[in-house]
């Protein structure tokens, strides 16, 4: 097509810097010539001969190779996208906005012109993309409204090896429309070998392997087991960067945003120390809330002299490359979801990545030369304690969501769904029955009329329940306010480690008013506005602005949302039973009571859990007997993170079906019930029908 011209001009090599005429190339020739230098661009002909040939295709190629930022591009060169879009799906949203923008600057376009992105809460295309980047939970969302995708004439299935729970559930879909869309092209791209597995769901599609070369990596262990992955990650960085040779920067893998921002403090502050005695460090965190200009920062090219330490999760694994990594750093740990069907606990637990992921790893070190990679571990543990592959993300987490949207999408029988690896069936049991309880599906497991409306929500069953439940309280604005918050990935407040004190008074001035730390978020929301969204206010409140930009957007998007289900807008700020009630109905699940010795006992399963020392209810003198909490974190206690107080009789009262007088007769004494039949008979049954 006439587009794939200027690829094809000029001759590009490793060593072309000047453009015909000796001039010098332009920064977007420069980027063109780049384009030419990645592993996939000697394959291009071969590669679209078989998207031709074949409607699945299954791709592989070592990451950085250039699969997710070129291989759309290829299609939309030699015309794809004249009869449909180019969709291509990421597991992460920072994956998703990065790499569009570099393909949008590759193309030389305007982000959300020709090329975007769309992530929840974010829709960054209009009417002349083409090319779109977006996370595997968008695609999910958008089958609600075009189960056939017939807006794209490709879909690429990205980063599938990382096997995210939307991922596995988008296997089954596309499978099915690419049965009866014969003009669909399907792509499966993963950056591990293990393709055979893709290859062989897709009816033995056709395996196409972008053949890499990858410098040898030198694998360092620790002597002895470390107490402090965190501590032993700093020291390793600053030796690693006082003996050896620059060029090389370095990769550290952590296990989440606050770690990253304590880690970047710590090697700031001690290379501060050390002042002009070493070579400079740059220090870059990556994590999703980083604002996209600082994001951007990982990718610049590290000034001669200096070096750079990327800090990252496992996002920095297989879905973003980052050139010029030579030495990585590996703690040997991440964050992962855990869930257990049988209590319907589901936590983020600090784990052991597996062999497969730490190998994943250390590659990162050896893309553009030979590398090294320390990490934080024994051998022995390596060999003995670290699983062999990471478990899919479908075995090990609440799947409420996904089958309210599957049940949206006409799926009915779920146990035949085709799934490449099954989900245990007591998740999907648990995920049907607490759809049930909160009146999402009826008693034969058919969507019900609220559960419609649910679905339209880009939110957690139980939050989606809670909107629609605040119209009956008469506080939806209040609810929405809160609910956007929640939904902000990040965390509200502000709390400098020098400023600790002032901090926690501004916090708990918002606190007054009570309705524990939903309340509180409201009363922040809603100062915020009175103030005319004023960032003055943020800083003198101890607020992170960013945090408070995003929810207004998530705020707006859920307004609109109500408007589509016919959720009509009431308001009344001050009276807190009906927000607590509202937030009951949705997470009546999640309730826990004092117990004797002054903890918290979940009512169902008798699991002794904490208030969070972030919420407004910790260490009150008049600590509430009964209260809802919105999840639960695992870091050295299981924490009941944002906390409302409520009254025991509303159980009985909003989730009948749910809770009987029993549960709740106990409450004025201080014993707590032997035995609580959270689950009564009346709903394990018509559920286990459903199942068969
Ligand atoms: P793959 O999907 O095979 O892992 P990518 O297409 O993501 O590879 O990346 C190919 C190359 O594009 C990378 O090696 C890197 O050089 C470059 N690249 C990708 N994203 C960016 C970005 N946001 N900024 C600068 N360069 C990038
Ligand atoms: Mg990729």
């Amino acid at each position: 097509s006439d587009d794939s011209a200027d690829v094809d001009a000029p001759p590009g090599g490793s060593a072309a810097p000047g453009a015909p005429g000796g001039r010098k190339l332009t920064a977007h020739e420069e980027i063109l010539a780049l384009r030419k230098r990645l592993p996939v661009f000697k394959y291009r002909e071969e590669f679209l001969e078989a998207v031709r040939d074949h409607q699945v295709l299954v791709v592989v190629g070592e990451t950085g190779s250039g699969k997710t930022t070129q291989l759309p591009q290829y299609l939309h060169e030699v015309g794809y996208t004249k009869v449909g879009k180019v969709g291509c799906t990421q597991p992460r949203r920072v994956a998703a906005m990065s790499v569009a923008a570099r393909v949008s600057q590759e193309m030389d376009k305007k982000l959300g012109q020709e090329v975007g992105y769309s992530i929840r809460f974010e829709d960054c295309t209009s009417d002349a993309t083409v090319v779109k980047y977006m996370t595997d939970g968008m695609l999910l969302r958008e089958l609600l409204t075009e189960p056939d995708l017939g807006g794209y004439s490709v879909m690429m299935i990205d980063e599938a090896h990382e096997r995210t729970l939307h991922t596995d559930v988008l296997f089954g879909l596309v499978k099915d429309i690419s049965r009866f869309r014969p003009d669909f092209k399907l792509i499966i791209s993963s950056a591990t070998l293990d393709a055979e597995k893709f290859s062989k769901f897709f009816d033995d599609a056709v395996i196409f392997i972008f053949p890499g070369h990858m410098y040898p990596v030198d694998i360092l262990y620790t002597k002895a087991p470390e107490a402090d992955y965190l501590d032993a990650a700093v020291v390793t960085v600053l030796q690693a960067h006082i003996s050896q040779p620059v060029p090389g920067d370095i990769l550290v893998f952590l296990t989440g945003q606050e770690e990253i921002e304590t880690c970047a403090e710590i090697l700031t502050q001690r290379t501060r120390g050390l002042g002009s005695r070493i070579k400079e460090l740059l220090v870059c965190p990556i994590y999703a809330s980083l604002p996209s200009d600082q994001q951007a920062k990982i990718f610049e090219p590290t000034p001669p002299g200096s070096r750079k330490v990327v800090l990252g999760t496992n996002i920095a694994e297989t879905s973003l490359t980052i050139d010029g990594i030579c030495f990585v750093v590996d703690t040997g740990f991440c964050k992962q979801k855990s869930y257990n069907p049988r209590s319907g606990m589901e936590s983020l637990i600090v784990t052991p990545v597996s062999k497969a992921a730490s190998r994943q790893r250390s590659g990162r070190a050896g893309r553009t030369q030979p590398g090294k990679c320390f990490r934080l571990f024994t051998a022995w543990s390596f060999q003995h304690e670290l699983e062999d592959n990471t478990v899919p993300e479908i075995q090990r987490t609440n799947m409420g969501n996904v089958v309210l949207l599957l049940k949206s999408l006409g799926i009915n029988d779920l146990l035949h769904f085709e799934f490449m690896d099954p989900p245990p069936p007591e998740t999907l049991i648990r995920a049907l029955e607490q759809l049930y309880a909160l009146g999402a599906l009826n008693d034969r497991g058919e969507l019900t009329k609220l559960g419609r409306r649910m679905a339209e929500f880009p939110l957690d069953p139980m939050l989606s329940k809670t909107v629609i439940a605040a119209e009956k309280y008469g506080c939806v604005e209040e609810v929405l306010s809160i609910c956007a918050m929640l939904s902000c990935g990040n965390s509200v407040f502000y709390r400098p480690k020098d400023h600790a004190v002032h901090a926690d008074n501004a916090r708990l001035n918002f606190a007054r008013g009570g309705g524990g730390d939903h309340g509180t978020l409201m009363r922040v929301y809603n100062q915020w506005v009175e103030t005319n969204y004023s960032t003055q206010w943020c800083y003198e409140n101890y607020v992170q602005v960013r945090s408070l930009n995003r929810a207004r957007d998530i705020r707006e998007q859920l307004e609109g949302l109500c408007e589509r289900v016919e959720v009509e807008i009431s308001s009344n700020p001050t009276e807190m039973e009906g927000i607590a009630k509202a937030m009951t109905s949705g997470f009546f699940y999640n309730t826990a009571k004092m117990s004797k010795s002054g903890d918290y006992k979940t009512i169902k399963n008798q699991h002794t859990v904490y208030i969070h020392p972030s919420s407004v209810l910790h260490k009150q003198e008049d600590p509430p007997l009964w209260l809802v909490y919105h999840e639960l974190a695992f870091t050295t206690k299981e924490y009941m993170r944002s906390c409302i107080d409520i009254k025991p009789e509303w159980l009985v009262e909003i989730a009948p079906h749910y809770y009987n007088g029993k549960d709740i007769a106990d409450s004025a004494a201080k014993k707590l019930p032997k035995v609580v039949g959270a689950v009564s008979k009346a709903q394990k049954k018509p559920v286990k029908n459903v199942a068969a």
